[in-house]
């Protein structure tokens, strides 16, 4: 007899663990799946800063900001002994970058106070200018992070190769059946068509390095240096984008971030300890994607038209969701998308219109050169 649950999760990443965690405490029985274990994919090699988005304003900014507000006060109290609040700096790389800082700053919705090169070099960070400083701001242990939210929930490491559902509508995975499936695969995106929210992945490496630098802060500026934490400094930046498969963690680039850190602190006794390394998927207009999986066979049946401009009413995969597109700030937005998801499952309620994905569908239809012989 296969095992019943309510929702099998699949992925133990940040996404993954994070609607396990919500719809757990909705008392719901759910089952997660991953081909390589917790937090094995991005989410292990992620610096896991959270901090606010700067910028002149607009959508993403405050999605990000409220997600970043939910974030922290979320770390605080259910695992504060793996969130840091080590406040975060945000830094202008060059002259032109300082008066885009300029314009950022009344965009600034979290507190904020402006420091400046004085005060940041009395810190031990080498910068010739001005930057903001976000108290609130800090980093998380990222697999720690992951584990703690799945304590208590089962996991099992597996690879999914396909789904099924049932006469009765059940979703059967081996010997497990639900009626939900959630899919929290990051980059990796082809057990179901989701073509339309385009997925796509960035390579991104970390290196932890052991460090006695008095360093009490965690700064961004074309990479990531996080304060001194019980002796490890983490270094990071997730910029690659033509490395399309996962590949083997590459000390070099480790070291060569070691280098780059060097213009922002004293490096001198930094030792690489460990080099993560890993993929963070994106979608095309950098929004999260949440919510229902729409049928794209039954529409493109049912409505042909929808390649060429036309719109229908849309058909769902049923009880099939989706938590991805967390790009550059999956544990920033992973628990507030995860609150979100688990209300829509559990109580119906409707995805905030800014992450649902349906908002990629009918473009995907008109303009994707996958649909051109439709067209
Ligand atoms: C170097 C680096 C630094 C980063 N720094 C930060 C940062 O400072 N702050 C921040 O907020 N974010 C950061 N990120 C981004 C963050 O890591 C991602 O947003 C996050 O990992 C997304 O989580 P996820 O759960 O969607 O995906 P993932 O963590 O990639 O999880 C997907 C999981 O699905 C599993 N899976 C896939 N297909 C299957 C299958 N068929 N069967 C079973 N399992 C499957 C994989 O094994 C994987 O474990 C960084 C990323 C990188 C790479």
């Amino acid at each position: 007899m296969p095992k019943t649950y309510d929702t099998l999760i699949i992925g133990a990443g940040i996404a993954g663990a994070s609607v396990a965690y919500a719809l757990t405490q909705k008392n719901k029985k759910v089952l997660v799946l991953d081909k390589n274990g917790i937090a094995s994919g991005g989410s292990g090699a992620a610096g896991a800063f959270v901090s606010p988005k700067i910028g002149k304003g607009g959508m993403l900014q405050s999605l990000t900001n409220e997600a970043f507000v939910y974030a922290q006060d979320f770390y605080l109290s259910v695992c504060p002994q793996y969130f840091h609040q080590t406040g975060v700096l945000r830094l202008p790389k060059d002259e032109t970058d300082v008066q885009q800082f300029d314009q950022y700053e009344k965009y600034n919705e979290n507190a904020y106070e402006k420091y400046t090169k004085e005060m940041l070099q009395s810190l031990g960070i080498h910068t010739a200018f001005d930057g903001f400083y976000f108290p609130e701001a800090g980093d998380c242990d990222a697999k720690a992070v992951c584990a703690f939210l799945l304590e208590g929930i089962e996991v099992i490491q597996v690879e999914v190769a396909g789904l099924k559902q049932e006469e009765d509508g059940y979703w059967r995975v081996g010997d497990y059946r639900a009626k939900n499936v959630v899919l929290a695969t990051g980059f990796e995106s082809n057990l179901a068509e989701l073509r339309y929210m385009g997925i796509k992945g960035t390579w991104g490496t970390r290196g932890d390095f052991v460090s006695d630098l008095a360093l009490g802060v965690s700064m961004h500026q074309s990479m990531s240096v996080g304060a001194n934490v019980g002796g490890i400094i983490k270094l990071g930046a997730t910029h690659e984008k033509e490395v399309k498969e996962s590949v083997p963690c590459q000390e070099k680039q480790a070291l060569g971030l070691k280098e780059k850190a060097s213009m922002l602190i004293d490096v001198a006794d930094l030792e690489l300890k460990e080099v993560f390394c890993g993929m963070r998927a994106g979608s095309k207009d950098y929004f999260p994607l949440v919510g229902k999986v729409i049928d794209v066979s039954r529409m493109l049946e049912s409505a042909p038209a929808i390649v060429r401009g036309a719109t229908a009413p849309l058909y769902y995969r049923e009880n099939l969701y989706v938590c991805n597109g967390l790009g550059g700030r999956g544990f920033v937005f992973a628990p507030l998308m995860a609150k979100w998801l688990a209300e829509h499952i559990v109580e119906g309620k409707k995805v905030d219109t800014r992450v649902c994905a349906d908002r990629l569908f009918f473009k995907w239809c008109r303009k994707s050169p996958e649909l051109l012989a439709l067209r």
